[in-house]
């Protein structure tokens, strides 16, 4: 009947879907769900009904699914990003009515949704890429939600989009439409870029603290508890004093950390936004040096054999306090400069799109429920909103004035991670990109006069207009 049809539907019981179902329907929002295999369909209506009868239905074929839906029918789907989300989509949409919408979900490449939404235009379905952020727990509890696609679809979703996404006090939901298709998977795309950066910058910092500093997990651990109320304040430092503190229960001494294997995994947004910076013509070296750093890490064993073939110098352990101090200024500087690269590349994206994105909507966003989030995006948020056509968050006054602040320590750090031998890579790249950014002329000219020496590529002057090639090896 009529009125047991679902709200929405979702396709995807693997971590994600099942938590964002279950999410949907603890907000009162009847929802179906389906998946390939039906073992997860029946492991996500026993939890439904252990978290307290909500209101959810499963569904074992793919025809039986799309007819459990209200009409204008919507769907998410959350299946692994790339062929499967084809299949899904194929299957699916075979079932569904013009003015129907499919979300996707998934961590994926911005021109799959592109090519996606215009094989639907035919069948009048209108198709949204979103991404989610958040894991396993924002999922369920409420994730960011960064959605691109036609307005009026996204008008039809937004009531659940918004109640089910984190709720921020100051900033409201962290749901909210970001442009046409592709700017949503792009925005979460640049996103887990910046996450990478995050996560470097945290892990250098351990590095000097624990190799420089001499402090041990416990320590840290107290120290990014502190830091984690003031300006520093974000999930991952929260996560990673909690990370520090976890004893080891297979050996029953010290933390789990020390036994962790320094060999990172990835899965390939990070990749994605390195290769889109250079696509764009934007320098994003923080996050390109996160990237090389996991890939660096990947060669344990070339590593271990390079250890006793080349030499590391003695460390010079300076005053703990004032180290402390310092980092926790890099720390914030480098990571204003990450955001400022990772925000540069959406808005060089959008403008060769025309997809209009809203920095400061994109900052709103993050500032609840996704790995990034963080205090400093609110800052980030009021720049972006005081002035929309901002060139870069560095030069913003209040931003300037915060890194201006922080220069000399930012240097001490950096100068010693270079003599003791720890490799800084992230630290290093915000550094050298601000120190790039701010200065009015850099030694281009020289490379520029070599390209113009050997190719004969002209070079521009700095006294009058136009191009010129000079005869490099004619006269004196
Ligand atoms: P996943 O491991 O990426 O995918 C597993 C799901 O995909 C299962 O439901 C599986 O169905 C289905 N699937 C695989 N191939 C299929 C095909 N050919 N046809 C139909 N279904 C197929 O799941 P996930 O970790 O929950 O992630 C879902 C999406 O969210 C991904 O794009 C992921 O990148 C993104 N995401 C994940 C996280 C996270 O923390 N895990 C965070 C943010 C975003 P069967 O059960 O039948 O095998």
């Amino acid at each position: 009947p009529e009125d047991q049809l679902c709200d929405v539907g979702l396709y995807g019981l693997a971590v994600m879907g099942q938590n964002f179902a279950l999410n949907m329907a603890s907000h009162g929002f009847r929802v179906c769900v389906g998946n390939r295999s039906p073992a997860k369909v029946d492991i996500t209506v026993e939890r439904a009904q252990k978290e307290g009868d909500l209101p959810l239905v499963g569904s074992m074929n793919p025809k039986n699914f799309i007819a459990h839906l209200k009409k204008p029918r919507k769907v998410v789907i959350l299946v692994q990003a790339g062929k499967p989300v084809d299949d899904t989509i194929g299957t699916l949409a075979t079932h569904m009515e013009p003015g129907d919408v499919i979300i996707d979900g998934g961590n994926e490449w911005f021109p799959n949704s592109v090519r996606r939404a215009k094989s639907l235009e035919p069948k009048g379905i209108h198709f949204i890429g979103m991404g989610i952020s958040g894991g396993e727990e924002g999922a369920r509890n409420g994730p960011s939600l960064m959605p691109g696609g036609p307005k009026e679809a996204y008008d039809m979703i937004a009531p659940i989009l918004t109640k089910c996404a984190a709720q921020v006090e100051a900033s409201g939901s962290c749901a909210g439409y970001l442009g046409p298709i592709g700017s949503g998977n792009y925005v979460k795309m640049v996103h887990n870029g910046i996450e990478y950066g995050d996560m470097q910058l945290i892990a250098e910092v351990y590095d000097i603290l624990k190799n420089v500093g001499g402090m041990t997990n416990q320590e840290m651990a107290d120290l990014f508890d502190e830091w984690n109320k003031g300006e520093l304040e974000s999930y991952l430092i929260e996560i990673t004093s909690k990370i520090l503190r976890k004893k080891d229960v297979e050996t029953g001494e010290g933390e789990v950390v020390d036994y962790v294997l320094d060999k990172t995994g990835m899965k390939g947004t990070g990749k994605w936004t390195v290769q889109e910076g250079a696509e764009q013509g934007v320098a994003i070296p923080t996050i390109a040096a996160a990237l090389d750093a996991r890939m660096l890490s990947g060669r344990k064993e070339e590593r271990e054999a390079a250890s006793s073939i080349l030499n590391a110098p003695t460390i010079e352990k300076p005053e703990r306090q004032s180290l402390i101090d310092d980092v926790r200024a890099a720390m914030y500087a480098s990571k204003i400069c990450s955001y400022a690269q990772g925000l540069s590349l959406i808005k060089a994206a959008s403008d060769e799109h025309t997809w209009n994105v809203d920095l400061a909507e994109c900052a709103r966003l993050w500032t609840g429920g996704c790995i990034i989030r963080a205090q400093l995006l609110a800052s980030i948020q009021k720049a972006f909103k005081d002035d929309s056509s901002l060139v870069n968050l560095m030069v913003d006054k209040t931003f300037a004035g915060l890194l201006n602040d922080r220069v000399p320590a930012w240097r001490r750090v950096v100068g010693s991670c270079i003599s003791n031998g720890i490799a800084c890579p992230a630290l290093c790249a915000s550094l050298t990109y601000f120190d790039s950014y701010r200065r009015a002329r850099l030694p281009a000219n020289l490379t520029q006069a070599q390209r113009d020496f050997f190719g004969a590529h002209t070079y521009e002057r700095t006294d009058k207009p136009g191009r010129y090639h000079t005869a490099w090896t004619e006269g004196h």
